[in-house]
């Protein structure tokens, strides 16, 4: 049996396995002993992924149909990319590049998603490509970018070893970072002195193990940072010398939160002071405090000023760049972090440079050979498809994700997709949601079939590598944006294109992209595939000449704002966008299950990850399901403003009364024919552009079957 390394596709936390296979079959998966992430551990999800990797359910050939409604009929990749090609060149030509659009995922390895953006920026000339990383990390990008200046996370794993204070915010990584969650363990079992704080409306598996549980109402965690900061300031613990020397905006926001008594923020929060009081208290006095956060923080429509009010707590601290300490975010998806590095979202250039920049876009077209990037900001994943609906993009690549599912308030986005005159769908499986939307589909190589590099949360690439061979016609996502865009060249009588996209490899992507990173924050012109391979992962900047990448960052104090001075932001404090009333009472909050990713596209193949949830269910308080006569196990309808499905109701004490809980997985189903987004609604972050998944006001009634 042969051996192949490369990492888990699921969650940021990004461990490495080793793949087992016959050359042909995927036989088994063990953990990586030598990867930093996981020293060989893995989760259930990463322990079964031998079961997903079958060719059932795979999309095996490419399909096209000639109109709506008609069915999808196999054809050649050839007739498939000439197609696309010729629809793409004559919307372009009569409605101009902006009517076209490109929606990729953070499933997509780092060069995919170089080639992708060189597609739409350099080729295509429209910024019209985002991601589904904009549902996942964008208010951290934005975070960190108001803060420190860059979006770089400071800080590594190697911190959970060192920290002597964890505050664990908007994240329940017990369920959807489980290696990472096992080192914090284990760091706490090696010191019980430990103080682990977790901010959470709910009793997760994470907050249950917490020192202290600060059950804050659903929106309310800036309110909540900013009188952890106020018990900073006048019990003395705040650096003020350092803050003098390596910030900016400090006295403005201490002006705010002045007035953000504990009590202030417990009538808000919904937590009593003295806890707020007890967590400032032991944040101030630890000498290694490290703050994480992930969605609950970031799928908010204030989701970067959560962001800053955190990172405001370290800064007020001087406690970042030292073992143990600083704000990190965790990623959700596998390659979040690769997509942000070659700027795959629509205010982003290639290694961290902003569209809003001239000088950044003159780079990035001197980069590329080319006359100009285009100055136009390009639709976040919201406005894309609203745009979509509008009318105004009539041309849809959708790479590697099921918007069908993912968005929310989907009955706009299936009215969006609707209406699209073409929608290809690039896709690894067959029958997601978004397929009968598809007027043409290309079937792509997914985890252990293909080659490229991805970035982990603590900014660690690891080079993966193709184990078996894609099954049917599957081809590699690079390369099929690569085919495309040589197409769509000579379509529009671009000769460019050839030079543009002559890339005989992954590596040679991987190649033009490190060299776009030279002098940069994320410099990894030392790194190639060959240095991975041999060295193992690392993180960046690992600059040409550089023996080893960065473990953390800003130890110096220096920052990469105008000034070289971190930023305090006056933070927004505004609530949920929506509210509850007299007919939709109860806050839902979303989440995931420990056993399942997604929209259970590969976990869902998987029976052994059935076993810890089995079916789509709301979580419930007893006393709620009491109050309404419903009992645990009753199916029920659960409504918003926006619609309405069917699920289990399940009663437990981990949501409070007025509260729910409904996992984000499951999408169309026996019950539904949609998932909780259906619920949910698309207000954004003003700076992130990131929608407000995390929560809504629902009802629920009793379903009183025959
Ligand atoms: Fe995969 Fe995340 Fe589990 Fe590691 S912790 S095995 S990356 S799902």
């Amino acid at each position: 049996m042969a051996e192949t390394k490369s990492t888990c596709p699921y969650c940021g936390v990004g461990c490495g396995v080793i793949i087992q296979h016959d050359g042909a079959r995927v036989i088994e998966v063990r953990g990586d002993p030598e990867h930093p992430a996981n020293f060989g551990r893995l989760c259930t999800k990463g322990s079964t992924l031998h079961f997903t990797a079958r060719p059932e359910s795979r999309l095996l050939y490419p399909e096209l149909r000639t109109s709506k409604g008609e069915a999808r009929a196999r054809v050649s990749w050839d007739v498939a990319l000439d197609t696309a090609a010729d629809k793409f060149a004559s919307v372009i030509r009569e409605h101009g590049p902006d009517a076209v659009g490109f929606y990729l995922s953070g499933q997509l390895l780092t060069e995919d998603y170089y080639v992708f953006n060189k597609l739409a920026k350099g080729l295509v000339a429209t910024n019209n490509v985002d991601t589904n990383s904009r549902l996942c990390m964008s208010s951290a990008v934005a975070a960190y970018k108001q803060t420190l200046g860059a979006d770089a996370p400071p800080c590594s794993y190697e911190d959970f070893d060192h920290s002597d204070c964890m505050l664990i915010a908007g994240a329940n990584p017990a369920f959807a970072h489980p290696i990472a969650f096992r080192r914090i363990e284990a760091a706490k079992a090696a010191r019980p002195d430990m103080k682990i704080i977790v901010v959470d409306p709910r009793r997760t598996d994470t907050a249950a193990s917490a020192d202290l549980h600060l059950a804050i109402l659903p929106g309310t965690d800036i309110w909540l940072f900013n009188a952890m900061l106020h018990v900073l300031l006048w019990e003395g613990y705040v650096n003020m010398p350092w803050v003098r020397e390596h910030t900016e905006g400090f006295e403005a926001l201490r002006q705010v939160v002045r007035d953000v008594t504990p009590a202030v923020a417990a009538g808000i929060c919904g937590v009593p002071a003295d806890d707020i009081i007890k967590a400032a208290k032991w944040w101030g006095e630890a000498q290694a405090p490290l703050s994480l956060w992930c969605m609950g923080l970031n799928q908010s429509h204030h989701g970067t000023h959560n962001g800053t009010a955190l990172i405001a707590l370290s800064l007020a601290l001087g406690k970042i760049g030292a073992p143990g300490c600083g704000p990190f975010s965790l990623t959700g998806q596998p390659n979040a972090m690769g997509g942000r590095e070659v700027g795959g979202l629509s205010n982003l250039l290639s290694a961290h440079r902003d569209l809003a920049n001239p000088a950044h876009r003159a780079e990035v077209a001197a980069l590329w050979g080319i006359e100009s990037v285009p100055e136009k900001p390009g639709y976040s994943a919201i406005e894309l498809f609203e745009a979509v609906r509008e009318g105004k993009v009539k041309a849809l690549w959708i790479a590697c994700t099921n918007p069908a599912h993912s968005m929310p308030q989907q009955a706009l986005i299936r009215e969006a997709l609707e209406k699209c005159e073409f929608v290809v769908l690039q896709e690894a499986y067959a029958n997601t949601e978004t397929a009968p939307y598809a007027d043409l589909q290309l079937p792509a190589l997914t985890w252990a079939e293909k080659e490229g590099t991805v970035t982990n949360s603590e900014r660690r690439i690891t080079h993966v590598n193709a184990a078996i061979p894609g099954p049917g016609e599957t081809r590699a996502d690079w390369a099929i944006a690569r085919d495309f865009a040589l197409k769509l060249g000579e379509k529009l009588g671009q000769p460019d294109a050839a030079r543009l996209f002559a890339y005989p490899t992954a590596e040679s992507v991987f190649l033009e992209h490190a060299e776009s990173t030279r002098g940069r924050d994320l410099d990894i012109t030392g790194l190639s595939y060959t240095l991975l391979d041999e060295r193992g992962p690392q993180q960046w900047p690992f600059a040409a000449g550089a023996s080893e990448g960065a473990t953390r960052l800003y130890a110096d104090g220096k920052f990469e704002t105008a000034s070289g001075k971190a930023q305090f932001i006056v933070p927004a404090t505004s609530l949920t966008s929506e509210a509850i009333d007299a007919r939709y009472p109860l806050r839902m909050t979303t989440g995931r299950l420990r056993d399942q990713w997604h929209g259970m596209s590969r976990t869902g193949k998987a029976a052994r990850l059935y076993s810890h949830v089995d079916e789509p269910r709301i979580d419930l308080n007893s006393s709620d399901l009491d109050r309404r006569s419903i009992a645990d196990g009753d199916l029920v309808r659960v409504k918003s403003r926006r619609g309405s499905i069917v699920l289990r109701a399940h009663a437990t004490e981990e949501v409070r009364p007025g509260h729910a809980f409904i996992a984000m997985h499951w999408g169309r189903n026996v019950l539904s024919s949609s998932g909780v987004n259906e619920l949910t609604l698309n207000k954004v972050d003003p700076h992130s552009k990131q929608p407000e998944l995390k929560h809504a006001a629902i009802q629920i009634e009793k379903i009183e079957l025959p």
